[in-house]
């Protein structure tokens, strides 16, 4: 008897014991789900978006290895200091303010675009841009330089989100530019050009300008979106071909005043003596710029040296602002000296108001360029990134975007690429020793 009721308290004793436990652990799983429940809070509450506290947060993103990022993003001779990829869009918009090796492209042009604005409203004193319509093609130069400028500017501070962005991104930086020569263009038709040459082709060469710089803006689009993988100096030719049309036929319509003047006038006309002399320094800086772009001196000849400062690239963007506000002036003496015309030649010449109709209709173009581009650059994308098939009907942006980018993880963490970019930092470390 006595042992069966000892059995019976040491069962009694262990049913508590467990109960004991059991009680114990649901106190346990309660206390950590209030606890994450209380984490998440936390985190939500420190994820609601603060310009301070999201600027600290991002100051300490550092800058990777070329291997690590999507390899269209990469530049000859630039070997470090890229921006990470797929990070949210708001990182990219703020590293305006930290240290990469976009940082100098961005601010030569942002700072390049206050100063078109200030010379812009110099000249607004003299030449009264809203009141004057003879002042519109000028007026047309310097907006068509700051969208050159803004346009290359978000480019570089935004391209590095993703291959697919660097693509569209630069698409809007190549139609900037051709929007900009169709603003020069313009200008010297109007100012500089003599009247023989405005008798020839004043009605023809707005026409045939708008083509050639939308011919140029898809030549460097597609140049860009097939050959910046592979083959480098194809693309650079692309750019280079394509920009000859639009700014042969400015020299050509400029031109012949100059060699009036020099060659066959024995007494050349100092309006034209001046004119020329302004109009070289906008020829030299150009000339400057497009050799730094071309070459990509001095990086290519130091691999890893210039990641920040000094690169091509840089200088380019220099140069090219200087060659903006040099031509701002030389269109402004043109305008003082030669930009009353006489009935007979204002006859040849479209009206002021053409000015914007041309650039409404090179914007309108460059936009159905820029999405017929965007569809071969996620065509080369989906090509490189070759991983997952696609679903039929169902391939989504959203499913892209994410093939995309699991496609880059996957590369960025394979044994080959990690050990690559371990060899650079170490190299970087010894070097900085
Ligand atoms: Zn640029």
């Amino acid at each position: 008897m006595d042992t069966v009721t000892r059995q019976l308290s040491n069962l009694t004793a262990s049913t508590l014991c467990l109960k004991s436990k059991i009680r114990h652990r649901l106190v346990n799983i309660k206390d950590g789900i209030a606890g994450r429940k209380a984490t998440r809070a936390h985190e939500v509450t420190h994820e609601s978006w603060h310009p301070w506290q999201e600027l600290k947060r991002l100051q300490v993103q550092e800058n990777v290895p070329k291997e690590l990022v999507p390899k269209p993003t990469w530049e000859p001779g630039i070997e470090a200091g890229y921006r990470p990829p797929y990070k949210p869009w708001r990182y990219y918009f703020f590293s305006l303010v930290q240290w990469h090796n976009e940082t100098v492209n961005v601010w030569t042009h942002l700072i390049g675009s206050v100063l078109i604005v200030l010379y812009m409203l110099h000249f607004h004193d003299t030449m009264d841009y809203l009141n004057n319509p003879r002042a519109w093609p000028h007026l047309m130069l310097g907006v068509c330089s700051l969208i050159c400028t803004s346009a290359s500017g978000v480019c570089h501070l935004i391209h590095s989100k993703s291959a697919f962005a660097h693509y569209v991104t630069f698409s809007f930086d190549y139609a900037g530019a051709g929007i900009y020569g169709l603003g020069l263009g313009t200008c010297i038709l109007f100012y500089t050009c003599d009247k023989d040459m405005v008798y020839y082709f004043g009605r023809l060469f707005l026409p045939i300008l708008v083509v050639c710089c939308a011919t140029m803006c898809f030549c460097i689009c597609y140049g860009k979106v097939k050959y910046s993988l592979h083959h480098h100096h194809r693309r650079k030719m692309w750019f280079v071909i394509s920009t000859v049309p639009p700014y042969a036929c400015m020299f050509l319509m400029g031109f012949p005043r100059y060699v009036r003047c020099y060659f066959l006038n024995p007494n050349p006309d100092p309006v034209d003596v001046q004119s020329w002399h302004l109009h070289r320094y906008h020829l030299i800086t150009f000339f400057a710029a497009t050799f730094f772009f071309v070459s990509h001196v001095p990086e290519i000849y130091a691999y890893g040296e210039f990641d920040m400062l000094g690169q091509g690239h840089q200088l380019w963007h220099v140069f090219l602002v200087c060659t903006m506000v040099f031509q701002l002036y030389a269109t402004h003496y043109d305008y003082t000296t030669n930009g009353e015309r006489s009935p007979d030649v204002l006859a040849n010449l479209p009206g002021y108001e053409t000015c914007l109709y041309v650039v409404g209709i090179l914007i309108l173009t460059d936009l159905f360029l820029i999405v017929c581009a965007s569809r071969i650059a996620r065509q080369v994308v989906d090509e490189e990134h070759h991983e997952l098939p696609r679903c039929a009907g169902s391939d989504t942006v959203d499913h892209q975007r994410r093939r995309e980018k699991r496609s880059y993880l996957e590369a960025s963490t394979s044994p080959r690429v990690l050990r690559k970019s371990t060899i650079l930092q170490r190299r970087v470390v010894i070097r900085k020793l």
